[in-house]
């Protein structure tokens, strides 16, 4: 459906395609700055059967819920396939960035995969609907939980290799906790003997009653391994200060398995509002999430 509005700022007529408050929002974003959206990261769904000790996100037996530090982010429904193709393909050109739960699981995904120009994906990769076009994957994200069963890895090593041989650029992560210590640095080695692939290991920080820094020997042996990422920033749960220019709801914005737009991730499991119309560029909350900082909500250093 075509509506008619007015830029929440500076009254310019918008045309949007779809009837929900929070749609129109984002949409007059991108459709008021043509360009300036860069990335959207898409969470098509919250299911995830993996069950892995350290999620941060405690995935609700419905589907339709998580708990993240005792916020509860529900959604009444997950959009259908072809709500989604109507709404990301009016926010083109952005590369869209695929994450859950497991957005592999979303039943559609193929469908609205296939209709995009662009598009990124992290994903535990152990199952690979038919019918994908990898040539519109820009990167793969393959997230690996060494807990998994002798089949399902065999199922992961099978998956990734078939993404990596059509020149895909393929990242491994793994979460490091000081349980797994050993066994997922030693997993790490041996992805990184393959080629084309970047090795990431991301230590376990979501809880507030966690310090890397009870375990200073771990510390002292993650400092120095070549795939341990963001360094003491994951070394317990503190998150980097909000002081200044952000391009979360700027250059990046979140979407919800319902289609709602959050400014970012932290925002999203921060029990934050959706956004509604356009945002500020300054934020002075604490930034939680290391994929914000990836897309230039906070500057690393
Ligand atoms: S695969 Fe990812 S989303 Fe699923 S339970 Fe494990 S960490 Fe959570
Ligand atoms: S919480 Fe972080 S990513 Fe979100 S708006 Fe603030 S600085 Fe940006």
């Amino acid at each position: 459906m075509k509506l008619n509005i007015k830029c929440p700022k500076c009254d310019e007529d918008i045309e949007l395609l779809v009837n929900d408050d929070e749609l129109k929002n984002a949409l007059a974003i991108q459709t008021h700055r043509p360009g300036e959206i860069n990335s959207i990261v898409v969470i098509p769904t919250w299911r995830c059967e993996l069950g892995c000790p350290y999620c941060k996100y405690k995935q609700q037996l419905d589907g339709k819920s998580i708990e993240y530090l005792s916020n509860l982010y529900q959604v009444e429904k997950e959009l259908t396939p072809d709500e989604w193709i109507k709404l990301l393909n009016s926010y083109s050109p952005a590369v869209f960035d695929f994450t859950g739960g497991e957005p592999l699981l979303y039943p559609g995904i193929v469908q609205v995969l296939n209709s995009l120009p662009l598009w990124t994906i992290t994903s535990n990769t152990l199952y690979l609907p038919p019918g994908i076009d990898y040539s519109r994957c820009k990167s793969w994200t393959a997230s690996f939980h060494p807990h998994i069963s002798t089949e399902l890895r065999g199922k992961f090593l099978e998956n990734t290799y078939k993404i990596s041989s059509q020149s895909i650029p393929l990242n491994i992560n793994l979460v490091l906790t000081p349980k797994t210590f050993d066994s997922v640095l030693s997993w790490a080695d041996s992805f990184n003997s393959s080629t084309n692939v970047t090795v990431n290991v991301l230590p376990y920080y979501d809880d507030k009653d966690f310090s890397w820094y009870k375990y200073p020997g771990l510390v002292e042996r993650m400092n120095r391994n070549p795939h341990v990422r963001y360094e003491e920033k994951l070394f317990e749960y503190k998150g980097l200060e909000g002081n200044g220019y952000c391009k979360g709801g700027q250059h990046y914005f979140v979407l919800g398995p319902d289609g709602k737009a959050f400014r970012c991730l932290t925002d999203l499991h921060t029990g934050k509002q959706p956004i509604s119309g356009l945002v500020n560029s300054t934020c002075n909350d604490r930034c939680m999430f290391p994929c914000d900082w990836g897309y230039g909500g906070r500057k690393l250093n």
